[in-house]
């Protein structure tokens, strides 16, 4: 018997995601975009941890790379205890990470029936023991859609019916982790909680793991167990979902909850930041956020601070 604790599903470690800046008519670089500077975090089988921040500070990319759609500059990226990199040059492990995006539209090959578009990828993979056109039912009445729209095109279909179709494409490689890459940002509030609702059926029945990238509090605090906060290509605050949002410890979690009507009791004055968050391409020295910060401290503008942990939940500020 081993006496090494389980690997988690998905594992990352220090990672580093940039992208060059290229100018001139040579397109030689002359920066880098720092997507993604350095983060680690985990992900256990069947548990939903939500990426939140605002815009641009780098959940995509990330979500992206753990999918194998980026390649990361360096770090790793782990998938059940093996490097993933390497692994994708094998068909069984492409298909381990699926993403569902936020635009369905864009998503979804406006030509292709909804039977061609859950059945190519698995022709690829050599899923369609059953058959073509079972699979595609299966698939269909699993999302909660009609098994008889088979042949229609995702133009006859709602925002939220085209969403499902994305969903059940994802699901029909069998993934184990699923990327929610603002999966219900774009829908109306009645759609969004079925789909919400659909999800964790899905994850209930399957084992799947979601890694949730969001803008919205509110979403990620119903769907995930646990949360991270990023912000400008670093993670500044992970635990619980519960005690990261209603007890935020980090200046800048403590901004974005203050900024959206999730119940905490008490219901604390808004913080409002100064400023824009500078460009990823030229970061702040020391602590990323401290040029938006109100504690800002003179080490906070030279040194970037350790990740500390306290009652299960991690911080990176000085202020602890
Ligand atoms: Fe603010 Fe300093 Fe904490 Fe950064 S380390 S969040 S600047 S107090």
């Amino acid at each position: 018997m081993s006496g090494n604790p389980p690997s988690p599903l998905l594992e990352v470690r220090d990672l580093v995601v940039w992208f060059p800046i290229r100018r001139g008519v040579l397109n030689r670089p002359v920066g880098w975009v720092r997507a993604v500077d350095g983060v680690s975090l985990f992900l256990e089988k069947g548990e939903t941890l939500a990426l939140v921040g605002e815009s641009g500070c780098g959940k995509t990319t990330l979500g992206r790379t753990v999918c194998g759609l980026e390649k990361p500059r360096s770090g790793e990226t782990l998938l059940q205890g093996e490097p993933l990199w390497p692994r994708l040059r094998e068909r069984a492990w492409r298909r381990k990470a699926q993403m569902v995006f936020q635009d369905p539209n864009a998503a979804l090959n406006p030509r292709m029936t909804v039977m061609d578009t859950l059945t190519e990828g698995m022709e690829v993979h050599g899923l369609l023991g059953e058959g073509r056109e079972a699979a595609a039912r299966r698939l269909l009445s699993e999302v909660g859609l009609d098994p008889a729209s088979l042949f229609r095109y995702p133009h006859e279909f709602s925002g939220g019916q085209r969403q499902r179709i994305c969903i059940a494409r994802a699901l029909s490689l069998e993934p184990e982790l699923v990327v929610c890459d603002e999966a219900v940002s774009a829908l109306d509030v009645s759609v969004r909680a079925q789909i919400l609702k659909l999800l964790a059926g899905l994850q209930r029945k399957r084992g799947l793991a979601y890694l949730f990238i969001t803008h919205d509090l509110a979403v990620a605090r119903h769907i995930a167990g646990r949360v991270s906060v990023m912000y400008l290509g670093v993670i500044v605050e992970t635990g619980p979902a519960r005690e990261v949002l209603e007890n935020p410890r980090h200046p800048y979690t403590r901004a974005l909850v203050s900024a959206v009507p999730v119940p905490r009791g008490g219901g604390a004055a808004r913080i409002v930041l100064e400023g824009d968050p500078p460009s990823p391409a030229a970061p702040p020295s020391g602590c990323r956020f401290h040029t938006r910060c109100p504690h800002v401290m003179d080490v906070c503008r030279t040194t970037p601070p350790e990740a500390r942990r306290a009652g299960g939940v991690e911080t990176r500020c000085w202020l602890g």
